[in-house]
């Protein structure tokens, strides 16, 4: 066992539950067996002071996608504290964005399949954020940039291994983490390694926020896409030559309404033109003109639809013409059976733990749904409850911290 065992502190009541090797679906015996749900429950309200100053410390680095040094301190930190646990770290680096930790726990001997935990370091939020909003604990929640998404998920993570560590001397299956540094801004750099992780997985965890305040894991989420239509036409003076001219922005204004023709909520498509642009001046007839789409579908069959319906797309104006670039960036996170088989898992977990955890299907995408996307079970919204993510009221609930912990330990321990 690792030596940094010496860090981790052993509550005296929990002594009785250590040195056990067993898993929670098959203890040993009686005096081996891990901790019941309700004493795991017990164990992490004990730790909650604890999880909240984990939570502040991370917090308090801020950590901007686009700012590569301060995403690299977070990673340093994390692979400090999870090195001390005993785990194997690994950075994986990426040129613009901060370096991704990958940690790996293997118990000795055990060479199944790792249960995979994804998160990601990086906020919405630019430096400077933290004097404007400090982390500040206050009305029963932890304040912050970035603290339910999700600095939150990542210090339960780190405190369920800890925790585990003191109840068993080990985990009780290998448990590979994988914390990116560029999830907010569409996860480029990072997509390769967490597909390939996930590949060797038996099940990914993803710590990303819980839905609502009654803290619903996701079991489904959108696919996400993002699209650029371009017109070029042709320019003449609006006095001189006016029918010389082939007005790139009405050619837009025809394809706008295309494009929003194909939305349809109840299938769970929507396309949104969120910028345009185009012209030059009041007295030239436009010769270029541009829109920006975003797309959310909730099925790979409908992603595959859009794809080619806007690709498809034709002009009015036979002298103008189109081009359009981009693609479907995250495909959906669909609730398929392996999906549904983790989900069903988790509300069994939090039945011993005497709450009945609901599902949901949101419409923005996470790292879950490139796993998910795999075929890999994944479930999401496994981090903490809480409101406001990329909002001025970010803030996670600290009650709930214990039973999420409770939550996220005894699904590694049943995958
Ligand atoms: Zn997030």
């Amino acid at each position: 066992m690792s030596t940094a065992f010496v860090y981790l502190s052993v509550p005296l009541w929990f002594l009785p539950f250590v040195n056990h090797e067993g898993t929670r679906r098959k203890p040993v015996n009686q005096t081996m067996s891990a901790p019941e749900p309700a004493d795991q429950l017990r164990y992490f309200q004990k730790r909650q002071k604890q999880i909240v100053e984990t939570i502040r410390q991370l917090v308090e680095l801020e950590s901007p996608s686009d700012v590569k040094q301060s995403v690299d301190r977070v990673s340093t930190v994390l692979a400090s504290r999870f090195g001390e646990l005993g785990g194997k770290i690994k950075f994986h680096a990426a040129e613009k964005f901060g370096k991704h930790l990958q940690i790996d726990f293997r118990p000795r001997g055990d060479k199944g399949k790792p249960v995979l935990l994804l998160g990601h370091m990086d906020t919405v939020y630019p430096i400077g954020t933290i004097s404007k909003m400090p982390c500040r604990v206050s009305k029963g929640r932890v304040w912050g940039p970035g603290v339910l998404d999700m600095k939150a998920g990542i210090a339960l993570a780190f405190h369920v291994i800890e925790a585990m560590l003191v109840w068993s001397k080990k985990v009780p299956c290998p448990v590979t983490l994988f914390f990116v540094s560029d999830e907010e801004v569409g996860s480029a750099s990072s997509r390769a390694i967490t597909e390939r992780l996930a590949r060797d997985a038996a099940a990914v965890l993803v710590l990303e926020p819980a839905y609502g305040l009654h803290g619903a894991v996701k079991t489904a989420r959108k696919g996400v896409g993002e699209y650029m239509l371009q017109v070029s036409g042709v320019a003449a003076h609006s006095g001189l030559d006016f029918e010389k001219g082939q007005s790139a922005v009405i050619e837009l204004a025809h394809q706008i309404l295309e494009v929003f023709n194909l939305v349809d909520p109840a299938r769970g498509v929507t396309l949104n033109v969120g910028k345009i642009s185009g012209g030059t001046r009041a007295n030239v007839v436009p010769a270029s003109a541009t829109a920006s789409i975003d797309v959310r579908i909730a099925s790979a069959q409908d992603a595959a639809e859009i794809e080619r319906k806007l690709s498809g797309l034709k002009p009015f104006n036979p002298h103008c013409s189109l081009s359009i670039s981009g693609r479907i960036n995250r495909p959906p996170l669909e609730r398929t059976d392996a999906v549904a088989g983790l989900y069903s898992k988790a509300h069994h977990i939090a039945k011993e733990l005497g709450w009945d955890l609901a599902e949901a299907a949101v419409g923005g995408g996470s790292d879950g749904n490139f796993t998910a996307a795999l075929g890999i079970p994944t479930l999401d919204g496994l981090g903490a409850v809480g409101e406001g993510a990329h909002a001025q009221h970010e803030s996670v609930v600290i009650e709930e911290l214990p039973r999420r912990a409770a939550l996220l330990a005894g699904l590694i321990e049943s995958v």
